[in-house]
């Protein structure tokens, strides 16, 4: 089977409901714990499992060779056993038809679902139009850091129109712990391994921290720069720059 590669998404119109109940820390760890463990089990592979308490997306995952990583809203980590195998067959088989039976679930589950935006979605968002960034860290951080990077991560504001000569695409906070991306990256025109990138050379900024050279403070030390010479697509992401930086700038 071809690596599957595009995330795939349920998507639900927001409920209109009230009293939801989320539960405590420790209980979704142990639950999604055993979750995991159900899934992968049923489906014979690795499952990494995210729990979410997202508003519109309930269910989303991607497809690699070795592992199925897996974003699911914790109303699942109660679902009965139809419906945990409906997600094993819509998201690591993937038969459509089990989507029926998670829609109906999602539908009778709405009141767990989170109404308003909270102060969380206005700090950082990392779900965006077309990319999920909290889902490309967590990848990157697994093959890349050891899982040893610890930040947030969300696209910025859409800043003013203007036109502009240069573009930030990304910036790490070193106090907040935070890794921010320009929203222009945030379209289908900007392909994938590029916004990885992208959020590679953040990642590292917590790795290397900038250093003081003879006269001046480095803000990518030697280090810095030989790892990231170590991202398997280096050469095309600063060739894709090179040539598209234009469509990002007239965004
Ligand atoms: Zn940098």
């Amino acid at each position: 089977m071809a690596p599957d590669t595009s995330p795939r998404q349920l998507v639900l119109l927001e409920a209109e409901a009230t009293g939801r109940q989320v539960p405590a820390r420790d209980v979704v760890l142990e639950k999604a714990a055993s979750l995991a463990q159900l899934l992968s089990r049923e489906l014979g592979l690795p499952v990494r499992l995210s729990v979410t308490d997202n508003r519109s997306t309930m269910v989303s995952f991607r497809r690699a060779p070795a592992a199925l990583r897996l974003r699911l809203h914790h109303m699942f980590l109660d679902a009965p056993a139809p419906v945990v195998r409906a997600v094993a067959d819509y998201a690591g088989r993937g038969h459509r038809r089990a989507g029926r039976l998670l829609d109906e679930f999602v539908r009778r589950e709405q009141p767990r679902i989170r109404q308003h935006r909270d102060a969380r979605d206005e700090v950082l968002s990392a779900q965006g139009r077309t990319y999920d960034l909290r889902e490309i860290f967590e990848d990157l951080n697994d093959r890349h850091f050891q899982s040893g990077v610890r930040a947030t991560i969300g696209w910025g504001r859409s800043p003013a129109r203007r036109r502009r000569k240069s573009i930030r695409l990304g910036v790490y906070d070193h106090q907040t712990r935070e890794i921010r991306l320009h929203p222009a990256l945030d379209q289908p025109a900007v392909p994938r391994f590029f916004v990885e990138f992208i959020v590679f050379h953040e990642m590292l900024h917590q790795v290397f921290p900038s250093a003081h050279g003879p006269s001046r403070r480095m803000h990518h030390p030697r280090a810095f720069r030989d790892r990231e010479k170590a991202f398997p697509l280096y050469a095309a992401a600063l060739q894709w720059e090179r040539e598209n930086l234009g469509v990002l700038l007239a965004r």
